[in-house]
């Protein structure tokens, strides 16, 4: 994604970052107060400084030094001069290896969590098998689902239909959970709201922005699209648009999975055969139909 997300979650790590610099320098500051301290610091980093212009590795002297000014802290009782960093893998900068750090994929999974209005998600682990009766096909497709979650993703769109009620919600939030936990990055959101930003995105002239609505659908790493169909259908709008979003991820091989009241045979009629082969595409799609009785009415 390019969008606004990652510099929002770069934000709060830079953050944690800033303050973490700042405490070791007033911590650093505190303690040159002690003139042993300050001698054996600056006789450590005179040292190290000449042993890298050598590009030596650091001496045995150098190591004492260092061993010799943190018993001095201790002894004075002062805490550390080193920063503290929240992320000891990144040390709070959000990348590894030139690559996001998971606690940077967190931030930019909380803001999307946040966005889409989607607070809570389900864990496969707590799932409650009961509620779905004596047939065990719904534990099946459970399973099914949370291997996918750990696939290569050669199947990259996944769709689940079925009436109301039969927990198709409950088991997208159980992947988009599981994904999350794997370090991957996760949108979820529903038809409605997805179309309220084709809708904007359509109507402004600033392309920026026009683009800018768009990005999450088209470029987030996974896309979990909720009740496809409930959508208000706009002329011009939702066939094009519904069609960018698929097939453009299809191409880029973004995993896609799409929960939807209708069936395959509806969806050809709601909108057109040109998105329904893409959904249908045997090849990279996985579709499943889940029968049942409406488990809210059950439980209730
Ligand atoms: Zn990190």
């Amino acid at each position: 994604m390019k969008s606004t997300i990652i510099e929002k979650a770069k934000e709060v790590i830079d953050k944690r970052r800033f303050y973490a610099d700042s405490y070791a320098i007033k911590n650093k500051a505190q303690a040159f107060e002690d003139p042993i301290f300050k001698e054996l610091y600056q006789k450590y980093t005179e040292n190290m400084i000449e042993c890298a212009k050598l590009g030596k590795e650091m001496s045995d002297e150098v190591k004492a030094l260092k061993q010799k000014y943190y018993a001095r802290l201790k002894e004075l009782k002062l805490p550390s001069i080193d920063p503290d960093y929240s992320c000891k893998k990144c040390n709070d900068t959000g990348f590894v290896d030139g690559k996001y750090c998971q606690c940077l994929i967190r931030e930019i999974n909380n803001i999307l969590k946040k966005e889409s209005g989607f607070l809570s998600f389900e864990d496969f682990d707590n799932v409650k098998f009961e509620v779905f009766g004596e047939d065990d096909s719904m534990k099946k497709l459970y399973a099914k689902m949370k291997s996918w979650c750990h696939s290569d993703f050669h199947k990259n769109l996944i769709f689940i239909a079925g009436d109301t009620g039969v927990g198709k919600t409950h088991l997208v939030k159980c992947m988009a959970n599981e994904l999350i936990k794997l370090n991957h990055i996760v949108y979820l959101t529903t038809s409605f709201a997805m179309h309220q930003d084709f809708v904007k995105s359509y109507s402004t002239r600033d392309l920026e922005q026009k683009n800018q609505l768009l990005d999450r659908y088209l470029n987030c790493e996974f896309l979990f699209i909720d009740d496809l169909g409930t959508e208000l259908r706009l002329p011009n709008i939702t066939l094009n648009y519904l069609y960018q979003v698929i097939n453009e991820r299809k191409m880029k091989r973004l995993p896609t999975i799409i929960t939807s009241n209708l069936d395959l045979y509806n969806i050809k009629d709601y909108y057109d055969e040109r998105i329904a082969s893409r959904i249908i595409d045997k090849a990279t799609s996985i579709c499943v139909y889940i029968k049942g009785d409406d488990i809210r009415l059950k439980k209730a």
